[in-house]
C-alpha cells in the first residue's frame, strides 16, 4: 500500500517535472531537447540521493531523517527506522553488558573464563586479582597453571575424571586465606573457574577438629586410670561382682578404643599428605591374617593370597590401621563358619587393588552410600556387641583419601560383603629383593 503510494507519488512528481520542459520544447521547436534536459536533470537528481544515503551507510552516519512521499523518501525513512531500533538495541546491549560486569565485580567469589583446552584466561574479575593476584589486564590470555602454581591445582585441573570441586588451597596472594575451586566446563571450548574465599569456614571446621581432638586427648588419661583400677578388682572376693567388672572392662575397652579411634582420625584430617615410604606388602598380608586369625578365635577360615609383585608407596601405619579395619569388619560382622579372604591383585590400569572378601551378613543396598560416615552403622546392636566404635570405615576412607585411592564395596545381603581398595600406578612400586614372588599365605 505504501509502495503503491510512494510509487505513483513518484510518477507524478516525474510528469509534472516533465510537462513544462515538453510545452517548452513545443514552443521552441527543440521536443526531444528539452526532455533529453529534463532527463538529465532526473538522473542526476537519482544519483545524488544514492550518494547521500551510501554515503550514511558507508561512514556508518543517521541515515537522513525522511522528506517528501516519494521512493527515496521511503527507503530513507525505512532505513532511518532499522538504524534507529539497532542503535537503541545496542545502546541496551551494551547496558546490559555493563551491569553483567558490575554485578561480576561485585561477587566476592573470583570467577574466570577459561579456555577449556589450554587453561588459558579468556576473562576474569575484580575479586580474580584479590584472590589470586591476577593482573589485568596483562594475565589475560596466559595459563592458569602458570598463574596458580599449586600443584594441587594443577593435578585437580588436570585429572580425567575430576571431583566436583577442591578445597583449602593456600592462596597464592595471601598465606592466611583458603580457598575452594570448581570447575564448570559450560561449552565445548570454555569452562567457568569459581574460586571461594572458604577461611572462616576452614577455621570453623579446624576449631571443630581441634575440639574433637582435646576432648579425645583429656579422656585418654582418666580413661586409662579407670581401665587400670577394673583391672586391679578383685573378682575372686566378690564371686557375685564378676559380670559387672567384666562389663565395666568391656566399656572402658571400648571407650579407650573410640578415643583412640577418633584421635586417629583427627590426625589424618590434619595431615596434607602421607608419608611416602615403601609399604612391603607380603609382610602386611601376613600381619593381617594374623590379626584376622587372633580376632577370629578360630571361628572362621582365614586366606590371604599375594597376586601382585607389588608393594605400595604411602604410610606403612596408616595403610595398615585401613587394611586392619577392613579386616576386622570381616571378622566381626561374619558369623562363625564363614570365609575371610584378603586378597592383592595387580589392575589393569597398573595400579593395585588390596580385596578383603567375606562370606558375612552383607550389607543392604540402601546403607552402602552412607556406611564410611562417622557413626553410621547399619545395626547399632550387632556393632556394640562385637566392639564396633562406628569409626573403622571414615579412618578407611581418610588412609584411602590421603593416597589417592578408592573405596568400592559389594554386597549381597546373607552372602557377603568385598571391600576393594584401589590405589593407582603413583601409590604402587615394583617388589625387591626376597619378597618378590606370587604366593598364598598360609
Ligand atoms: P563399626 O565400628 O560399627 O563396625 P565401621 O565404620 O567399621 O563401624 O562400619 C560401619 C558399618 O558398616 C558397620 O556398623 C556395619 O553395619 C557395616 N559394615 C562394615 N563392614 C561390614 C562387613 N564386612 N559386613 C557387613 N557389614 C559391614
Amino acid at each position: 500500500m505504501r509502495l503503491n503510494r510512494s510509487f505513483h507519488h513518484t510518477l507524478l512528481r516525474l510528469c509534472g517535472w516533465y510537462l513544462p520542459f515538453v510545452v517548452a520544447g513545443i514552443v521552441l521547436g527543440q521536443v526531444w531537447m528539452a526532455i533529453a534536459i529534463a532527463s538529465i536533470a532526473v538522473v542526476a537528481w537519482h544519483y545524488l540521493r544514492l550518494h547521500r544515503l551510501l554515503d550514511a551507510a558507508i561512514h556508518d552516519r543517521w541515515f537522513p531523517a525522511p522528506e517528501g512521499w516519494g521512493i527515496w523518501s521511503e527507503l530513507e525513512s525505512q532505513l532511518h527506522r532499522r538504524q534507529r531500533e539497532s542503535r537503541r538495541r545496542r545502546a541496551r546491549l551494551v547496558e546490559l553488558l555493563q551491569e553483567i560486569r558490575e554485578a561480576a565485580s561485585a561477587l566476592p567469589d573470583a570467577v574466570l573464563i577459561l579456555a577449556r583446552r589450554d587453561r588459558r584466561i579468556l576473562w576474569f574479575n575484580e575479586s580474580g586479582s584479590r584472590l589470586l593476584g591476577l593482573r589485568y589486564p596483562g594475565d589475560l590470555g596466559k595459563s592458569l597453571t602458570h598463574l596458580v602454581r599449586a600443584p594441587r591445582v594443577r593435578e585437580w585441573i588436570d585429572s580425567e575424571p575430576r571431583d566436583d570441586s577442591l578445597g583449602e588451597v593456600r592462596s597464592p596472594v595471601d598465606e592466611n586465606l583458603r580457598l575452594s575451586f570448581r570447575l564448570v566446563e559450560y561449552s565445548a571450548d570454555q569452562a567457568l573457574l569459581v574460586v571461594r574465599d572458604v577461611t572462616r569456614l576452614s577455621r570453623l571446621e579446624q576449631v571443630r577438629r581441634d575440639f574433637v581432638a582435646n576432648v579425645s586427648h583429656e579422656l585418654r588419661t582418666p580413661l586409662t586410670v579407670v581401665h587400670g583400677y577394673l583391672d586391679l578388682l578383685d573378682a575372686e572376693a566378690h564371686p557375685e561382682w564378676e559380670p559387672m567388672f567384666a562389663e565395666m572392662r568391656r566399656q572402658s575397652a571400648r571407650m579407650t578404643q573410640l578415643v583412640e579411634d577418633l584421635l586417629t582420625l583427627s590426625r589424618l584430617e590434619s595431615q596434607d599428605a602421607p608419608v611416602t615410604e615403601r609399604v612391603a606388602m607380603a609382610p602386611m598380608l601376613a600381619s593381617l591374617r594374623r590379626e584376622a586369625m587372633a580376632l577370629s578365635q578360630g571361628r572362621h577360615q582365614v586366606e590371604a593370597h599375594d597376586r601382585a609383585d607389588l608393594d605400595l608407596l604411602g604410610s606403612a601405619k596408616d595403610l595398615h590401621s585401613a587394611f586392619s579395619n577392613l579386616v576386622s569388619n570381616a571378622v566381626r560382622y561374619t558369623p562363625e563358619g564363614g570365609r575371610i579372604e584378603i586378597t592383592l591383585e595387580a589392575a589393569a590400569d597398573g595400579g593395585a587393588t588390596l580385596a578383603v572378601r567375606d562370606t558375612g551378613r552383607g550389607i543392604p543396598a540402601q546403607h552402602i552410600p552412607r556406611i564410611v560416615e562417622r557413626f553410621y552403622r547399619v545395626s547399632t546392636s550387632r556393632s556394640r556387641e562385637t566392639g564396633g566404635t562406628g569409626l573403622g570405615l571414615s579412618i578407611v576412607k581418610h588412609v584411602l583419601g590421603l593416597h589417592r585411592a578408592r573405596l568400592e564395596v559389594e554386597s549381597e545381603v546373607g552372602r557377603g560383603s568385598v571391600f576393594r581398595a584401589h590405589f593407582d600406578a603413583d601409590h604402587v612400586l615394583a617388589r625387591e629383593g626376597d619378597d618378590a614372588g606370587l604366593q598364598d599365605i598360609a
